[in-house]
């Protein structure tokens, strides 16, 4: 680095030792000596240096009568100039620089707590390219060229998993400290670190366009958005900065006392008032962004501290999402028989049911079916219309529906060979007059009664079978829903299961309050309700299902992010890993960040009016004025800072 680029690079900090230097030696030598005009030349030197980026914004101010704070500054050191206190026009002018410079720095180190992320990626990647492998930089790696990432590599792009296994650690992306197995079609991102087997990864994003750095860009937004308090603060600025210079010229002219109305001009400015919301409301964010939570916005963040309630959808947020099959039954057709008819016509269905229901047929004799004895056959009477034995190698190949309709929360309609299959719930068969015999109906109780899904397949308009599914509660969501509980917030489930299964799953969580049997609109509906008796509504579900409720919530919170950039898109907040615990971390946060905001206000306010008080009783002048000025506005950015360790 060459002495210019050197001094561009720490002009600030030069400036103000410069300034600090020449008004050290002035005062000194002012002290000391009797050279009283050398010593007023040099603090009126330490001013001028230190006050000239100081004054050059202040001119910049007044033209476009945004007055500010740096108008202030440079109003009362030309003022102290003026009437020859050059010493306390020097202090004033050093100690601001020093403030300034103080905050810029601990403001820089707030915004980069995200900077150990993005050095997480990187710089090159081996690719193989014609039969070689050769290194070439991350972000020119083209999509669906293949990287190899040996052991204790970190992952220079996006990609899934085509060749070998392994576990990875993704706390840069999704915070979560324990690694995730990956292998074969599994999503891998940049930046994160292959901690066993090497592997070989097709890739789908690379340079900027990764997960990690989309991540990095939207909490860069965040930082920016105002917060509800910021904005006010702001607009209050406006009116406050003008409001000071009228007052101190109206001292002057009540007092004739020419430095009480500078002192007045110093400690007016709105400093920790303006600073103290933004430094809580970045170091939140960026300690969200650490721990995988992303955070849209002050606005957001402000409005989460006052979550009263929070509603849960039960399929995929309080359960995983991975449904398996744990019986089927036919009715009047063999259970294999039903179990087929049930895949094609889910094949086209992207529900997590239909998944299940798929795996299921496509492995019949997978653990949990041959090994519990699961599949109980249909033994009331095998109907005529069933279809000659196939065996079970035939069935894994499963043909596609000639037509195929969704039901959104009820099931699918699909047309197979000229016949009509149903696969669904009870609405959706209530729904088409589909009569459901006596037997069926104790089978669908029975199953319910312990917590699984029953789902009905039809055939032609009769019951041929009833699959039951189970779906696992997650580990954490007991303690979850205790955790906000303990922090005082009331919880509800909502689900388009059916009543008795919900009833079993929200007693095993603890949750007190649950809907059942909803549609879509009907947990929108639930939330907008929920909404109007004066509670601040939160919503945590999948992006993607449920975009409509989070979006209806007062904060929508998107689970299991990391992979869908809708579900950014749509959220408030979103939580990158299907991680629950998240929540009660994040609404502790969001509430710490509220009372963050207050305690800034409350010490810019307390400051003010002390100073002011002591400015009237003659006990404040302009320079220790300054300095207390500043010694706020440093207590409010360590303090805001604290949320980084929150
Ligand atoms: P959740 O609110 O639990 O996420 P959904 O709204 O997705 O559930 O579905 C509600 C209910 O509708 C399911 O419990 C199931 O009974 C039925 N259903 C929805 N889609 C399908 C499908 N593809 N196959 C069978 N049943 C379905
Ligand atoms: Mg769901």
């Amino acid at each position: 680095m060459n002495p210019q680029q050197y001094y561009r690079k720490h002009r600030k900090a030069i400036v103000t030792a410069t300034s600090g230097f020449l008004y050290g030696g002035g005062w000194s030598l002012g002290y000391v000596t009797s050279f009283d005009t050398l010593s007023a030349a040099i603090l009126v030197l330490a001013t001028i240096v230190g006050g000239y980026d100081i004054a050059k914004v202040a001119v910049h101010e007044i033209r476009s009568r945004t007055l500010g704070i740096k108008t202030l500054v440079t109003l009362a050191a030309i003022g102290a100039i003026l009437i020859g206190e050059y010493w306390e026009a020097a202090a004033v002018v050093f100690l601001f620089s020093l403030g300034s410079y103080l905050e810029g720095r601990t403001m820089r180190k707030t915004r980069n707590a995200l900077q150990e992320l993005l050095e997480m990626t990187p710089d090159t990647a081996l690719v193989r390219r014609d039969g070689d492998h050769i290194e070439v930089p991350a972000h020119e790696v083209e999509e669906g060229e293949v990287v190899i990432v040996r052991p204790g590599e970190k992952l220079p792009v996006d990609g899934v998993v085509v060749d070998g296994e392994s576990a990875v650690n993704q706390a840069s992306v999704t915070g979560e400290s324990a690694p995730v197995h990956k292998r074969d079609g599994d999503e891998v991102y940049a930046g994160t670190v292959n901690q066993e087997g090497a592997l070989e990864v097709e890739t789908t994003g690379a340079g900027s366009d990764t997960t990690l750095q989309r991540i990095i860009r939207r909490v860069e937004e965040a930082q920016e958005a105002k917060a509800p308090t910021e904005s006010l603060i702001d607009r209050f600025a406006t009116y406050y900065t003008p409001a000071i210079i009228v007052l101190a010229v109206g001292a002057y002219v009540v007092t004739q006392n020419a430095l009480l109305a500078l002192t007045l001009l110093v400690i007016g400015c709105p400093g920790a008032l303006v600073i103290g919301p933004p430094v809580s409301i970045v170091s939140a964010i960026g300690n969200a962004a650490r721990s995988g939570v992303l955070m849209k916005g002050g606005e957001h963040l402000e409005r989460a501290g006052k979550i009263d309630l929070v509603a849960l959808d039960k399929t995929g947020t309080l359960t995983t999402g991975e449904t398996s099959v744990t019986n089927v039954r036919g009715f009047d057709y063999d259970s294999g028989e039903a179990l087929r008819l049930a895949a094609i016509a889910e094949k086209k269905s992207e529900h997590h049911l239909a998944g299940a229901v798929l795996d299921a047929a496509r492995s019949p004799d997978d653990g949990v079916i041959a090994d519990g004895g699961a599949y109980v056959d249909g033994s009331e009477g095998v109907a005529d219309r069933r279809a000659s034995g196939e065996t079970a190698a035939e069935q894994a190949g499963i043909p596609d529906p000639e037509e195929f309709t969704v039901a959104a929360g009820k099931g699918v309609i699909a047309w197979y060979e000229g016949h009509e299959i149903v696969v669904g719930n009870r609405m959706l068969l209530d729904e088409r007059d589909i009569a459901v015999p006596e037997a069926v109906e104790e089978h669908v109780h029975d199953r319910e009664e312990s917590g699984e899904t029953a789902v009905y397949v039809v055939l032609d308009g009769d019951v041929a079978g009833v699959i039951a599914l189970r779906d696992r509660v997650r580990d954490a969501a007991p303690s979850v829903v205790g955790a906000l509980d303990d922090a005082g917030v009331q919880t509800v489930m909502l689900t388009g299961d059916n009543e008795r299964t919900a009833r079993t799953v929200a007693e095993y969580v603890g949750i007190d309050d649950y809907r059942a049997e909803l549609l879509p609109e009907d947990k929108q509906r639930i939330i907008s309700e929920l909404r109007e008796e004066d509670t601040v509504v939160a919503m945590v579900g999948d992006g993607i299902n449920d975009a409509p409720s989070l979006a209806t919530a007062d904060i929508g919170i998107a689970m299991g992010a990391a992979g869908t950039d809708t579900a950014i898109e749509t959220a408030d907040m979103a939580l990158m890993a299907d991680d629950l615990e998240r929540i009660p971390y994040a609404v502790g946060l969001s509430k710490a960040t509220r009372w963050n905001i207050y305690e800034n206000v409350a010490i810019a306010v307390l400051t003010v009016t002390l100073l002011l008080a002591g400015v009237l009783t003659n006990y404040v002048h302009l320079a220790a004025g300054m300095l207390v000025h500043e010694a706020s506005v440093l207590a409010v950015i360590l303090n805001g800072m604290r949320l980084l360790r929150h």
